[in-house]
């Protein structure tokens, strides 16, 4: 079973995902937790060259090649190993990450982004996706109130950007509805875990 979290920055992606990752566990359950861009050295090595703030020169479609390049390696090394063994895979960010984020708010075109990630990816597509709906001014006031999180190029985006990623994630739940489920992650951490543990559950049939 293949899981996505997906949403805006500050959406509580990340906590929700080691909340479930350690209920799952516990159940008895195989689960492995993994992140995009990243996850396996290669990967995560395509991510400092694209989170680098000093590379200002870096192009959209440069942008969108390299989160395609990490995921593909991160998808043969370490997912789909683990599906085939049988394990669930909670992924903090994939496919739908490019379409938001190079497809929509950088403006290179959604539909061409996801033919470009289907080269990419083939037909490994999640079998559920949880989007975290929480309006991205208060996503980017949490982040910003907490000082242990590594703070990416938050500061060099503008708050349109994120908002332009928010409305990119809203259309794909109109385009993708029986893989996409929206929670509202603006509620307190406790009721949003809770959702994404029901939505699991749901899909496991528990
Ligand atoms: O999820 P995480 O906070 O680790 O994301 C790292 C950064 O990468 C974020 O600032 C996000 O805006 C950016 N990102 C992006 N395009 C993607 C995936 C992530 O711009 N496809
Ligand atoms: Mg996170």
């Amino acid at each position: 079973l293949f899981i996505t979290f997906e949403g805006v920055e500050g959406a509580g992606k990340t906590t929700a995902l080691s909340y479930i990752h350690n209920q799952l566990t516990e159940a008895g359950y195989q689960v492995i937790r993994t992140r995009e861009p990243g996850g396996i050295e290669i990967a995560e090595k395509i991510r400092d060259v694209i989170l680098n703030p000093e590379h200002t020169a870096m192009e959209a479609r440069t942008e969108a090649l390299l989160y395609a390049a990490a995921r593909r390696q991160h998808l043969v090394e370490r997912v789909l190993p683990a599906l085939e063994e049988g394990k669930i895979v909670l992924c903090d960010r994939f496919i739908d990450s490019s379409l938001a984020y190079q497809g929509y708010a950088r403006g290179l075109g959604i539909d061409e982004v996801y033919e470009m990630n289907r080269f990419a990816i083939g037909d490994a597509m999640p079998d559920l996706t949880i989007l975290f709906r929480i309006d991205p001014v208060e996503g980017l006031k949490r982040i910003a109130a907490n000082k242990d999180r590594e703070q990416n190029r938050l500061d060099l985006e503008k708050i349109d950007f994120h908002q332009k990623v928010f409305d990119a994630y809203e259309q794909l739940i109109d385009r993708f509805p029986n893989r996409i489920q929206p929670i509202d992650a603006s509620q307190p951490v406790e009721a949003v875990q809770n959702e994404c543990l029901n939505l699991i559950k749901n899909q496991l049939n528990i």
